[in-house]
């Protein structure tokens, strides 16, 4: 039976799915990431890139979000070093582009242990992700917060 943990080749292609992976801001899906590396010229394989997202996932290197079209999109946090467990946060994403921010909700927090606590759940845990438009591509003009413009900076004194 193989050791699941000690066998842990660092090959060339998880090497650059490593660096696409670092250096994206928002969460991608394997098939971006994909075409992101074909794009930079690296020969490697769409399965490889899955089997990859998925067992950084495993070793909680990358935090997964299911996207509403079902589709599993990956991203290395900046919080948490190499190697150690990662803080427990939330994402607001990008459902166009999969830019990400990461936040945190201590009212979920209270919230979500309160229910699980009255209908007598113990060791309960949650994921939350939140969906919507970025202010980088929407078409429309918000009308809360005007859209930065660019090439004119207001200058206060
Ligand atoms: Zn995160
Ligand atoms: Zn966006
Ligand atoms: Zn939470």
């Amino acid at each position: 039976m193989p050791d699941p943990v000690a066998r842990r080749r660092s090959t060339r292609q998880g090497a650059a799915i490593d660096a696409a992976l670092s250096a994206a801001d928002g969460f991608l899906t394997a098939q971006a990431l994909y075409d992101e590396l074909r794009g930079q010229g690296a020969s490697v394989g769409l399965t490889t890139v899955y089997r990859h997202l998925r067992r950084l996932a495993e070793d909680g290197a990358v935090d997964v979000v299911v996207r509403p079209d079902g589709e599993a999109a990956y991203r290395r946090c900046g919080s948490g070093a190499s190697g150690e467990a990662e803080q427990h946060h939330h994402h607001l994403v990008c459902r166009t582009c999969g830019f990400s921010v990461e936040v945190e909700g201590p009212e979920v927090e209270s919230w979500t242990q309160r229910v699980a606590t009255d209908a007598g759940f113990t060791d309960v845990s949650h994921t939350l992700e939140i969906f919507g438009e970025c202010g980088r591509h929407s078409s429309t003009p918000s009308p809360v917060s005007p859209p930065v413009r660019s090439g004119r900076e207001p200058r206060g004194g």
